[in-house]
């Protein structure tokens, strides 16, 4: 920019004084004649008004001609006002100019300046939003005409309002609910937010919000229960005429390596020979066996594992249980354990007494092994059948079958074989040839191909039946195992499969299976701990508290139940599911779960996977190392007392790599820990082999030389007990808090 010379600085300067000289006489002036004005200005504005209404009276076009006049003029003189508002500027930046630096600032007229002065607050914007405000007019005219042509023209179009009769389930989502009152989900959204509430379509409503909904929007209501779908599913009992005897279906259970799987080859190959010549069988999860006396089902998971997994789903698949108990082994843990299972699920036991073949068998001891555990075979004239067997060699496998037969004959298992098939799936996968592949046991009925079924959340249409020989069949009636091709997808073992009428139906329960397995997935419901037994004994006057005891040794276990027993009144008693001594395991686990139990570790513990097992389950692991403390919680919940809780909480696992003895300090364990964390001051227990050998407190938590705080897992730690000296290398030291839990019930 360059300067200005000292000419124009000089004219420049004038001009300002002049300009605010002029200024300062435009105010008086202004003041002197405001009232005049004020008159003058009304006047001419209901002056125009009337004009303006004149001309609006005669035509339209004449009447928009004059507006538009009109707004000309007010826009002239909001931009004539606008220049006068500015004038100071407008002086100071003609004063610049160099040629007319000299020259007096063109004042604007007078009358104008005058009433914009008056006005006051007149300002660019104002004037400009008054021009905007009658071009806003226009085009609001404007939209005003073309909503009514459009209404003219499809008038019709509008939809008439329909009432409709909203079918509600317990829950259901904005969007669903929405859709079935034809509504749009965004009305239904505002109006909820008209009531405070925020929500997204996909947000979830409970039955009275939506009934509410569903009023306000004028629709009747019809409220039905989602787990209406199942209603009728299962179908009725059959006469007792149409009924006919079915094959006995049987699990094989013992402890490991006294011959279950062997039993179950020499079975289904022996039967293979008998039957087609050569024949191959398939394993497909259950076979049959045909006998001179009729044929026999044998699921072909042996152990009590699929055993429980499928009655905690509620399938009481097996008729039968053929105990294996190896005649130069004895009675072995997994033994009793089979025999509690078999017990818990009302199923009777068939004794097998395998590997008599062996020299040092000896199966009288096993006899008297079982006596107590209170099976009473019928040598030792008691009602369960045993059979002496070799399943390498085949001695009597034909004794077994027969043994089999009558048992299933006192059973008296009978079946309807005319009506729509029900069953059990025992086993299912995805087969990569051949899609989902169901392994099924039916129950009743005859099920075919071309069948509609649901099975858990899976359903389909049979699209094939394959037997246990690998052959294609068009059906299968009661106690027939099959393979079941042509579901959605793979059921779980243990589900029940249902044919029914259409494919609608069964869409509609599977879907309806499906959302519930959903909601349920994610929230562990405590489905048996003290507390809830408690509360349940108290709500429905439940008459038994289920126990599972896991103790150190068998003495304390049966003390333990000695003691529990006691406990029992004429309204209440202790019912004790299974005791054994050892730590506990996943299998101790399923146990509780199928029987609805709660676990007690007598100064054992549960191993990790039991420790999983039970928190998916929801089962309650309880750990006590005084059989009073033990027997005192147990009565307290009986009596519905039970007294503020001390509660455990793990916090790590530390393994023992290796004890060094350090003078003066004493005995101090290398360990690495592989769990969680360990802290010091907080409880510790030394457990070898899942059995708790010391309980007390840590002395020392060392990292390298350092005395520290805490020790996260993955890293190696010194540790050494107070009072305490015998660890050994293999040992874990168990870590955790005890806290004291108000009961809140
Ligand atoms: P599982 O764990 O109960 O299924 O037991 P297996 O069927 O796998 O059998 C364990 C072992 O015992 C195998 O080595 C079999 O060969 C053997 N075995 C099974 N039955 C007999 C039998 O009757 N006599 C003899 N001597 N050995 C048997």
């Amino acid at each position: 920019m360059r300067t200005l010379t000292a000419s124009e600085a000089e004219a420049r300067e004038r001009a300002l004084v002049e300009a605010r000289q002029r200024d300062i006489d435009d105010k008086k002036r202004a003041e002197s004649e405001a009232t005049e004005r004020a008159e003058r200005e009304a006047r001419e504005a209901a002056e125009l008004i009337e004009q303006k209404a004149e001309e609006v009276r005669r035509t339209a076009k004449r009447a928009a001609d004059a507006e538009a006049k009109l707004a000309a003029a007010e826009l002239k003189a909001s931009k004539a006002a606008a220049v006068v508002d500015s004038e100071p500027d407008a002086g100071r930046s003609k004063a610049r100019r160099p040629s007319g630096g000299a020259d007096k600032p063109a004042a604007p007229p007078k009358p104008r300046n005058d009433a914009d002065r008056r006005r006051g607050k007149l300002t660019v914007s104002n004037a400009l939003n008054d021009d905007g405000e009658r071009a806003r007019s226009l085009a609001a005219f404007r939209r005003r005409q073309e909503r009514q042509k459009k209404q003219a023209m499809g008038g019709s179009v509008t939809k008439e309002k329909v009432a409709r009769e909203v079918i509600i389930p317990e829950v259901i989502t904005i969007q669903e609910l929405a859709n079935r009152m034809s509504e749009r989900a965004v009305d239904v959204i505002k109006f909820l937010m008209k009531q405070g509430e925020m929500h997204t379509i996909n947000d979830v409503v409970d039955t009275d919000t939506a009934q509410l909904i569903a009023e306000d929007f004028g629709h009747t209501v019809k409220r039905v229960s989602e787990s209406d779908v199942e209603e009728g599913l299962m179908g009725d009992d059959d006469p007792v005429d149409s009924m006919k005897p079915r094959a006995p279906i049987v699990t094989v259970m013992g402890h490991v390596d006294h011959g279950k799987t062997s039993l179950l080859d020499a079975l289904r190959n022996a039967s293979v020979v008998s039957g087609e010549a050569g024949g191959i069988t398939q394993h497909i999860g259950a076979y049959q066996v045909e006998t001179a006396n009729g044929p026999a089902t044998f699921i072909d998971t042996p152990g009590h594992a699929a055993f429980t997994a499928m009655r905690a789903r509620g399938a009481k698949a097996t008729d039968i249980v053929v105990l294996v108990v190896a005649a130069d082994d004895g009675v072995m843990p997994q033994t009793i354990e089979a025999i509690s299972h078999a017990r818990e699920a009302g199923v009777p036991l068939i004794v097998a007494i395998n590997k008599i073949d062996k020299p040092d068998a000896d199966p009288n001891r096993v006899r008297t092994d079982l006596l107590n555990h209170e099976v009473v075979v019928e040598s030792m004239s008691g009602d369960v059948l045993e059979v002496e067997i070799s399943a390498l060699k085949g001695t009597n496998l034909d004794k077994l079958l027969e043994a089999i037969l009558l048992q299933a004959e006192l059973l008296n298992l009978q079946a309807n074989p005319d009506r729509a098939a029900d069953g059990t799936v025992v086993e299912a996968q995805l087969d990569k040839g051949r899609g989902p592949v169901a392994t099924v046991l039916v129950r009743r009925g005859t099920l075919r191909v071309g069948d509609i079924v649901v099975a858990g959340a899976a359903w389909g249409k049979v699209r094939a039946l394959i037997n246990d020989k690998g052959a294609n069949i068009s059906e299968a009636g009661p106690s027939v195992p099959v393979e079941v091709l042509g579901m959605n997808t793979a059921p779980d073992a243990g589900d029940p499969i249902v044919v029914v009428e259409n494919e609608a139906r069964a869409r509609e329960i599977a879907e309806y299976r499906e959302r519930k397995l959903r909601d349920t997935r994610g929230a562990p419901s405590a489905r048996s701990s003290l507390e809830q037994m408690m509360s349940q004994l108290k709500e429905t006057g439940k008459q038994e508290f289920s126990i599972l005891i896991k103790a150190d040794v068998q003495g304390s276990a049966e003390a333990i139940v000695q003691a529990l027993d006691k406990l029992g009144t004429d309204e209440v008693a202790a019912r004790v599911v299974h005791y054994a001594a050892g730590g506990i395991s996943e299998s101790d686990v399923q146990l509780a779960q199928a029987s609805k139990a709660i676990v007690i570790g007598f100064n054992v513990r549960a191993n990790k996977q039991a420790r999983d097992a039970a928190e998916t389950a929801g089962i309650e692991i309880r750990y006590y190392n005084i059989i009073y403390d033990l027997v005192d919680d147990v009565k307290a919940a009986m009596s519905g007392l039970l007294s503020p809780d001390l509660r455990e909480t793990f916090l790590g696992n530390a393994e023992i790599l290796e004890v060094f003895n350090i003078t003066k300090v004493g005995k101090v364990a290398g360990c690495r820990v592989v769990e969680g964390n360990v802290q010091r001051g907080a409880k510790v227990r030394l457990v070898r082999d899942n059995v708790v050998v010391h309980e007390g407190t840590l002395s020392t938590l060392k990292r390298f030389k350092d005395e520290v705080k805490e020790v996260q897992v993955g890293q190696e730690c010194g540790m050494a007990f107070e009072n305490y000296q015998d660890m050994r290398a293999g040992d874990v030291i168990e870590c955790f808090t005890v806290e004291s839990i108000q009961r809140s019930l």
